[in-house]
């Protein structure tokens, strides 16, 4: 199991990683979904004490990071953003290096044979890592965080740079890891995160701006009902107006066609606002062009959720 607490880094004055708690069960694989730069590997190296925190904690069944960091990271494999390879060595060499370096108690031979056979390597395993291509390299990354057979798995975007082949190949691993182990992976790609995992946190501007059961997630952000209209006249005055109205939870200007912005309304799922939003626009005599319910897909979900102009409301829990 794996606990974080209130986990903040700074850079300098940059709060890359601002105040995020959330427990991952054993067994679980949890996506770590959030665009370039939303503090997804700053998380992952302060959850494997590969980067210190500026406060908070984590915990690795039992074990803190930062107070038996040994002990904890023995229980973690990391497959970090950039994979820590040795390209001079063969696969077999590196394997070998890295299960020494680990200090790893199992039969040496054996569990390399098995690691590097269960990322389909075997065949590759006396060749040297700079001559292979970058989807291998990548299974020797994946290869190397197994060693040890360790209960959770952390792995930094795994699939970047694969081609589709390679990429399902990726996925389908981490969903066999998921059996056994406690798996955490990152991906700014939405379609693979709700393939693979059971849970998605999505992250953004270094915040959890939604966390929940993959099946569940649309309708534990949205829990709303949606309207879409396209109005004519200034802005802000149309959005002040809009958020007068009492089952309003929140308006988003989504577009602009026309000279008429197009707006995204959340209200109350147990009102009909369409009258309201109407007289509404009647009282600052701007005319509304087309007005429809709106459904949002997952996708928009996520595009929303890590804009940075909306508040969430689910948080870390
Ligand atoms: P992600 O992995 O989601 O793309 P990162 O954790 O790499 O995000 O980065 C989060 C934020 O912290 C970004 O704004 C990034 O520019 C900044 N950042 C990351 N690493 C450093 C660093 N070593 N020094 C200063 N700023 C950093
Ligand atoms: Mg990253």
């Amino acid at each position: 199991m794996v606990e974080v607490k209130n986990l903040t880094k700074y850079y300098g004055n940059i709060k890359a990683v601002d105040d995020i708690s959330f427990t991952v069960e054993t067994g679980e694989i949890l996506g770590f979904l959030g665009p370039n730069g939303a503090g997804k590997s700053t998380t992952m190296n302060m959850i494997t004490g590969y980067l210190s925190s500026t406060s908070g904690t984590v915990t690795i069944d039992g074990s803190e990071i930062l107070d038996d960091p040994k002990k904890a990271k023995s229980k973690i494999g990391y497959l970090p953003e950039i994979p820590p390879l040795y390209i001079e060595m063969t696969v077999r060499k590196y394997l070998e290096f890295m299960f020494d370096l680990k200090k790893v108690k199992l039969p040496k031979k054996e569990h390399i044979e098995e690691v590097m056979r269960l990322v389909h390597i075997s065949e590759q395993s006396e060749r040297i890592i700079k001559h292979l291509s970058k989807g291998y390299r990548q299974r020797v990354g994946f290869a190397q965080a197994l060693l040890g057979n360790p209960p959770v798995i952390i792995l930094d975007e795994p699939t970047v740079g694969l081609d589709p082949k390679q990429i399902i190949e990726i996925r389908n691993l981490i969903k066999s890891l998921g059996k056994k182990h406690t798996v955490i992976f990152s991906s700014h790609v939405l379609s693979e995160v709700s393939e693979i995992c059971d849970r998605i946190i999505v992250i953004s501007e270094g915040k959890i701006a939604a966390d929940a059961k993959t099946d569940e997630l649309s309708t534990q952000v949205l829990g709303n009902q949606k309207l879409a209209v396209q109005i004519e006249g200034n802005s802000s005055d149309i959005i002040a107006a809009i958020k007068k109205i009492p089952a309003v939870v929140r308006v988003i200007k989504t577009g602009e066609q026309n000279d008429a912005g197009k707006y995204m309304i959340e209200y109350d799922k147990d009102s009909n606002i369409r009258r309201d939003v109407f007289n509404a626009m009647v009282r600052i005599n701007c005319a509304i062009l087309d007005m429809q319910s709106g459904n949002e897909t997952l996708e928009d979900l996520f595009l929303r959720l890590t804009s940075g102009t909306v508040k969430s409301s689910a948080g870390g829990k």
